[in-house]
Formats: C-alpha cells, structure tokens, sequence
C-alpha cells in the first residue's frame, strides 16, 4: 500500500515552449485506485513520468509513502522505486526470451539483481517457478511459459508484462494506458488483475484512453486537460457536461473547433476518446 502526494506540479518542455503541466495537485491515499483519464496532449504520460521522477519538475512536489521525490538522495529514490510497478503501452519484454523468463524479471524488482541474474541463468527454484506460473495463470497465459515473447499476440505480449508486474509484486502500480491497441477481452482481463490488485490492498494509478473502463473499473477518476486537474472525484459525478468540458480543453483542438453541447459517456468510449468534432 502507497500513499501519492502531488502539489503544485508544474512541467514546461522549453524546447517546444508548451506548458504540459499547471498547478496540478492531489492526494490518492493507501490502497485507492484511480483512473487519469483526458484528452490526447493534456499531460497524462508527463504526470507519469513525474511520479516516478523520470523528468525534471519546474516547480511542486511528489511524495510517495512520506519520501519526497525530487529531494530523495539515490538511495530513497531507489527503494521507493522498487516499490512501484510500471506498466507501459509498449510492454518491454524481451521477445528472445520464453514467457516463463520474461514474468520471473518481476523478480528484479523484488529481490536482489544478482538472484535474479541467477533464477535467469541457472533456473528458477520450485518456489520461484511456482510464483512465476501462477502470475501467467492470472492473465491467462497458463501452458505458454516456454513460447518466445515474440511469438505472442500483442495481447498477450501485454498480459505477460502484467504477470511480469505480479511477480514484481509492488506496493504501487503505475500504468500509463496499458490496454491501448490491445484486444478487448485482454484488456478486460487486465483490468480484472488491477482490480484484484487493489483488493489486496494495492494502490494503483491507471492512466486510461478508454472512458467507459475507467468508470467501470475504478471508484476515482481524476481527469486532466491541458495541464491542468479538472475533475477529481468518483464516475457518479463524471456527467456527460463534465465530460465536455474535459475533451473540449483537448491541446491538438483547432482553434475554430467547438465541442457539442452534451457528449454522452458511451459515444465517447466507441469513439476512443478523440476531440469531439464539430
Ligand atoms: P498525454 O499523455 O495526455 O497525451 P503528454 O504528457 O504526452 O500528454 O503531453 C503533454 C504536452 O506536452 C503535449 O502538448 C505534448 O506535445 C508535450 N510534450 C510531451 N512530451 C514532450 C517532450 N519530450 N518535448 C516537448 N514537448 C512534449
């Protein structure tokens, strides 16, 4: 269970002088699960790379379980790192190797490098393949430890990178839109896995392109358009004119672009998310 604090958060890319984030702030406590969801360009993925330090910050603060991000030393900023599970859209498997030795990775994250190196080179022990193949079963990847990652679908590529975060084992999950371009029923089973997650107490930050699995997954949704937090708070209160509103303030809008009057939740679910159009 983790704890994520943001205050203030302020990120600029002066290359491109744009101003992704803008006074963002938050509190998720100890075991919630929340949603980002906003429009292409609002600053989700740069919000990600700022919970995990990834990329300097103008201005704010992140604290995660009491260690505030950009003042910990390297050693603070390891162990909470090793506490936080990552899943990305591009999984990051390595596709030579079997399915089996990509999910005991997981184990890098929770054990010492060496042991990992060691399960890797010389074998996993009964123990350590047990909770490997258990973590495969739970994304449904049961009888296919020995296939190579690259002869996987991309579904399935992306619920081994799950069970690879299973076997991690993390007090935090951090996914920055896990389930997009997969197929729909892996991307159920992924959020079936987060939700079981949670319920073992884990606190997970899901950053979803799909609206409608947001509000059917998760108990809070914070949403975000450019740059700043303009909803926080459970789907209930998620109407179809707070939606507008959130895709409306889309950054690749053209200016002449106006959003319709009322959007309803299910259109813009099949529509993916786009900008509203005229
Ligand atoms: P989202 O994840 O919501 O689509 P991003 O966080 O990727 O949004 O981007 C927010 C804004 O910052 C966008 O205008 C984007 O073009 C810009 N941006 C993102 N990454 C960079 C970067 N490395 N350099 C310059 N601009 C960037």
């Amino acid at each position: 269970m983790s704890s994520v604090i943001a205050e203030g958060l302020r990120k600029v890319y002066r290359s491109e002088g744009v101003i992704a984030l803008d006074g963002v702030s938050f509190s998720i406590t100890p075991g919630e699960a929340v949603a980002v969801i906003g429009p292409s360009g609002a600053g989700k993925t740069t919000l990600f790379r700022i919970l995990t330090r990834t990329i300097p910050l103008e201005s704010g603060r992140v604290e995660i379980d009491g260690v505030d991000l950009y003042r910990a030393g390297y050693l603070f900023l390891g162990s909470v790192r090793r506490r936080i599970g990552l899943v990305y859209q591009r999984h990051n498997l390595v596709t030579e190797l079997s399915a089996l030795q990509n999910a005991a990775m997981g184990m890098i994250g929770c054990c010492s490098t060496w042991r990992a190196i060691k399960s890797l080179a010389v074998g996993l022990s009964g123990e350590e393949r047990r909770i490997v193949e258990e973590a495969l079963g739970k994304v449904g990847l049961t009888g296919k430890g020995e296939v190579r990652a690259s002869n996987l679908s991309g579904g399935e590529q992306q619920r081994l990178a799950i069970a690879r975060l299973l076997v991690q084992n993390p007090d935090l999950v951090l996914a920055d839109e896990p389930v997009a371009s997969i197929d729909p029923s892996s991307s159920q089973r992924i959020m079936e896995v987060f939700k079981e997650l949670n319920e073992e107490g884990k606190t997970i930050i899901c950053n979803l392109h799909d609206v409608e699995l947001a509000l059917s997954y998760f108990p809070r949704i914070i949403a975000i358009s450019q740059g700043r937090l303009v909803f926080d708070g459970p789907p209930s209160k998620l109407t179809a004119a707070v939606l507008t509103e959130i895709y409306r303030g889309g950054r690749e809008a053209h200016a002449d672009e106006t959003a319709e009057p009322c959007i309803c939740v299910e259109r813009l679910a099949r529509r993916g998310l786009e900008q509203p159009a005229n």
